[in-house]
């Protein structure tokens, strides 16, 4: 019997009895960067922290039950995990791309892998005809669903159809549901991202990065390139990230009821234009987000009808800090336009709808009635 995620969280499949670490509940930090070996041929199974630590290990194996893969890594950030993979292609290899993603993947693709050699094309895939973008040397689909920050909403299993006929790999950067939500292996993707930084670690104390894959081929591919580059997460902070993760459910659960709340009380108010919020039903994608996630997280994106009520309301928040990130257990509100995507050329942002008008919020875990009274006098400025 498959255990549910909440008990995933705490507990391996392969878990011993109380035999290992003294029993210890807390997963040991293994503060070590190399290991003793008996003799020439002989070995504990570890032999240097950039290639193994069993402290990583542990966390890796709890991500890959979350995501029902084959093998995960732990990397030092997200934009680590996504630069490793990107090394599974070759010069001249193309890549369908959804068009609105988190800024740093678009400044990673812009000036790094450009150079490394790979083309992109960058599309709404949300609603694209995506196999007329298929060119001889496409390689894969990357794409984000809730896209950040303007929440598009694509169909993966759809997609997933797409690339296996062709043979590419999809890829899903599953950051803004969680595996808690959304398990984008079990809809046929290959490749599925996390910016551990947010809701797995959750506690706005950390950066990491995650790569799972159901591929052995990818598995063994990234094995080798994780070796040699070297971005696997320190000791500690794989100790954070198993502590984080012990309470993902209850803190995913409880941030999306804030949202609800708070996206409600947005779409009330007169300053507001727009609230980008999957779970109202309102939302183009609220139907397949019902079919492939099991909730809608606790992301919203919302436009004020001008950039002085946008700059207002965040030198008015209190409780509700100004600052980028996503997914812990305080509530931050971002300006996608000076913040997070800054490095991406105006003419795409307001492509993708991102104005100066835009503002993101990641609901905590905070009482909603604070969140909304911090937001009430926010906005009695504007
Ligand atoms: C934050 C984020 C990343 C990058 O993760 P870091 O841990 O900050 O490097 C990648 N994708 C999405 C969707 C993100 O929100």
């Amino acid at each position: 019997m498959v255990r549910g995620i909440n008990t995933r969280c705490l507990h391996l499949a392969d878990e011993e009895k109380n035999t290992e670490h003294y029993g210890s509940l807390s997963f040991p930090i293994y503060q070590t960067a190399t290991y003793a070996h008996p003799e020439v041929g002989r070995s504990t199974g570890f032999d240097y922290s950039r290639l193994q630590n069993p402290t990583r290990e542990h966390l890796e194996k709890i991500i890959c039950g979350l995501e029902d893969g084959i093998d995960a890594f732990a990397l030092s950030t997200g934009m680590a995990a996504i630069t490793l993979l990107f090394e599974l292609f070759q010069p001249g290899d193309h890549i369908i791309s959804e068009a609105d993603l988190y800024g740093g993947s678009i400044r990673l693709f812009d000036n790094v892998s450009k150079k490394n050699g790979y083309e992109f094309s960058f599309v709404d895939c949300s609603s694209a005809d995506l196999e007329k973008e298929i060119r001889p040397n496409t390689k894969a689909i990357y794409i984000e669903t809730p896209t950040n920050p303007m929440m598009r909403v694509s169909d993966i299993g759809r997609i997933a159809k797409i690339a296996m006929a062709h043979g590419l790999l999809l890829i899903v950067d599953n950051t803004f549901l969680s595996p808690y939500f959304q398990n984008p292996l079990k809809l046929g993707a290959d490749v599925v991202i996390h910016s551990g930084t947010k809701f797995l670690g959750g506690h706005n104390d950390t950066l990491a990065g995650f790569i799972v894959t159901k591929d052995p081929k990818i598995s063994e591919r990234l094995r080798f390139l994780i070796k040699t580059t070297g971005a696997g997460l320190s000791p500690f902070d794989s100790w954070l990230l198993i502590r984080g993760i012990k309470t993902l459910g209850i803190r995913m659960e409880r941030a999306q009821e804030n949202a609800i709340k708070i996206a409600n009380w947005l779409k009330e108010q007169p300053a507001v234009k727009k609230v980008y919020y999957p779970g109202l039903s309102e939302h183009p994608g609220y139907e397949i987000m019902k079919k492939q996630a099991r909730g809608f997280g606790s992301m919203i994106t919302f436009d004020v009808e001008t950039k002085e009520q946008a700059l207002a309301i965040l030198k008015n928040v209190r409780i509700i800090k100004f600052a980028e990130s996503l997914g812990g257990t305080e509530t931050l509100i971002t300006y996608p336009t000076t913040q997070t995507h800054a490095d991406v050329k105006e003419e795409v942002r307001l492509r993708n709808g991102i104005t100066p008008c835009t503002l993101r919020l990641s609901t905590g875990i905070e009482d909603a009635e604070d969140l909304i009274a911090d937001l009430e006098s926010a906005f009695a400025g504007v």
